[in-house]
């Protein structure tokens, strides 16, 4: 006990730290100006954002996963950077139970079915960039259907109550489902898509279809990419899903699927 909550008090402060790096930049006002060249007057700028900025590295390390989680007081992790587009849910980093995204709209594209719903609705940049994935889609004739994007708290709760009724225990619907809190969808970047062939299903076969194998092609240019691939099953604790789709952004689903890597694997590195 005393050495867990030793580390607890490490990554406190180490979490404070960062917290401390990253909002308080007009704090020394004195040593800022001492540090900066007399041309520039940007005092509330820092020194280091004016040294070669690489946006792309500076997203990158910010979302690193071994700086974006911390145990909440029940001893769960929990994500701090739940309203990264880089934000990474998986069965070890959960989302709070209140936490639903400021920014969700239904994009404009067919759904598999016709009622409204919050199962529509994703974060606006992801939104727009489904829009235009699906605009590209139908210019070439692939038909693709949303089937189920955002997914709050309260939906996740009762899917999982109900399949370990009917699976018998939790561990059997975490097979099929993910725990509350621990579901990608709850961050309103992530999308299943389905198609007509498929009767509307969300089944691994759909991978081998026209509509799949365009959608695995294509996705990554609007910057989506699939996000439980074959053969990384250990990595991502979930089992390949042809039809999960995440944003990510242009640049990192490019590198990502030219790579052959996880989102984990990204932000590991
Ligand atoms: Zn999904």
């Amino acid at each position: 006990m005393n050495k867990q909550t030793t580390m607890l008090a490490l990554l406190l402060a180490a979490a404070s730290f960062t917290a401390g790096c990253t909002s308080e930049t007009g704090s020394k006002p004195s040593d800022q100006t001492a540090t900066q060249p007399p041309s520039q007057n940007n005092s509330h700028k820092n020194t280091q954002a004016q040294a070669q900025p690489d946006p792309l590295t500076d997203e990158r390390t910010k979302a690193a996963l071994a700086t974006t989680v911390m145990k909440n007081n029940s001893g769960v992790q929990e994500v701090t950077n739940m309203n990264d587009v880089l934000v990474v849910v998986n069965k070890q980093r959960n989302l709070q139970s209140t936490f639903e995204p400021s920014d969700l709209v239904e994009p404009n594209i067919p759904f598999s079915f016709k009622e409204k719903s919050p199962r529509k609705m994703m974060r606006k940049e992801a939104a727009t960039a489904l829009e235009e994935l699906f605009a590209q889609a139908k210019a070439e004739n692939i038909d693709l259907l949303g089937q189920s994007a955002y997914r709050p708290y309260s939906m996740q709760k009762s899917v999982f109550a109900r399949l370990t009724k009917k699976y018998g225990s939790e561990e059997k619907a975490n097979a099929v489902s993910a725990y509350p809190g621990q579901s990608e969808h709850q961050t309103g970047l992530a999308i299943d898509i389905t198609s007509k062939r498929m009767g509307n299903t969300l089944e691994q076969t759909f991978g081998d279809t026209p509509e799949g194998k365009w959608l695995a092609a294509n996705a990554p240019k609007y910057g989506f990419i699939i996000r439980y691939p074959k053969g990384k099953e250990s990595i991502t604790g979930y089992a390949y899903e042809p039809w999960h789709i995440r944003y990510v952004g242009k640049t990192v689903a490019q590198e990502i699927t030219e790579k052959g890597i996880t989102l984990e694997e990204y932000l590991s590195q």
